[in-house]
């Protein structure tokens, strides 16, 4: 089975009224992971890299570990996807490795950096300029795109912005309109990292209601949304890590955000803190051990079970063989003339 378009993966999660997870991957053991989990559950799923993981693992060496998921799970849709691509080129060059999807993110300018050591939020016609642009440059070749419209706070690799602002929805019809984005990622109160909230989550959940109404076409994206659930974070503290006051979005809310119209779901620290507790308990428990694959290994395993939780929770399981993925070339056409 070829790559799928994450637009058809994020419609038919929309028609079915589920959610999809996008999992962020930086190495072997997490995609090796991630599919595990996938196959296991049969499940869709989109696998994302940062301008930061593709630096990290030098391009070609994350092209070859998903396509050697591709290649290993045929029957599963799969959507390769840049995450937080932050100008034209690096688009550009995530759509030459094969990626089936690329985010653009407007919302901040990731060229630009102010005092405090931050990237400025961008003005919505500089974000409709940045993201039509890339918007026009990949669906010639069939490849999705998803846009951002608010900034998210907190901090993941370089995403970082002075300003926090909650999606307007009143801008979220032009803007969908006249970039012709397939997703867009919104602020709702979520923030990166594992540090989202001071005492108790809030979320503007009404908002997803109100752009779902308005752009009922567009799938709507949640960021940083992983659950930071406190027994992951007591796993690491207990074994030497030091993450006081950790906190996340419950699950619950998060299906609740799917209920009202959310069908991609980017999860990343959730994967970071049950890698780390599952190796800081080996190191805790047998410091005589010096193999890799020993640590490596049962961090694998921890990560394929939570990945798999959360294909359940989300509602992704069991979709995975209702339908075939189209081409690119199929959705060049569905992109020169749009179905009316
Ligand atoms: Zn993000």
């Amino acid at each position: 089975m070829p790559l799928c378009p994450m637009r058809q993966i994020v419609d038919e999660a929309r028609a079915a009224g589920y959610g999809v997870g996008a999992y962020n991957v930086n190495n072997m053991e997490q995609i090796q992971a991630i599919m595990q989990a996938a196959r296991e559950t049969a499940s869709p799923l989109i696998i994302q890299a940062s301008r930061g993981a593709l630096q990290y693992t030098n391009f070609t060496y994350l092209k070859h570990l998903m396509m050697a998921a591709v290649e290993d799970n045929p029957g599963l849709p799969i959507a390769l996807h840049l995450d937080h691509g932050p100008n034209l080129d690096l688009c550009k060059k995530a759509i030459e490795l094969g990626f089936t999807s690329v985010m653009i993110d407007g919302s901040i300018d990731y060229d630009e950096t102010t005092e405090s050591g931050k990237h400025p939020a961008r003005s919505f016609e500089d974000n409709i300029r940045v993201t039509k642009e890339v918007v026009d440059y990949a669906h010639e070749r069939g490849v999705s795109v998803e846009g951002e419209l608010g900034t998210l706070g907190g901090i993941e690799e370089d995403t970082a912005t002075d300003k926090v602002l909650l999606t307007d929805p009143d801008e979220v019809e032009a803007f969908c309109q006249k970039t012709g984005v397939d997703a867009l990622a919104l602020a709702i109160g979520t923030s990166h990292g594992a540090y989202k909230f001071k005492t108790k989550p809030v979320l503007a959940l009404d908002l997803i209601s109100e752009c779902r109404q308005r752009v009922p076409e567009v799938a709507l994206v949640m960021h940083g949304s992983s659950s930071v659930p406190k027994d992951l974070v007591d796993e690491v503290n207990k074994y030497g890590g030091r993450m006081p006051g950790a906190m996340g979005v419950p699950i619950a809310s998060i299906q609740e955000a799917i209920t009202r119209g959310i069908q991609k779901i980017n999860v990343d620290t959730d994967g970071r803190l049950v890698v780390t507790g599952a190796v800081r308990k080996v190191f805790a428990e047998k410091p005589e051990v010096f193999d890799p694959r020993k640590y490596l290994g049962p961090a694998r395993e921890a990560l394929a079970t939570l990945i798999a939780s959360k294909m359940k929770d989300f509602g992704t399981a069991g979709h995975a063989g209702d339908y075939e993925p189209k081409s690119l070339e199929e959705m060049k056409d569905f992109y020169a003339a749009p179905p009316a």
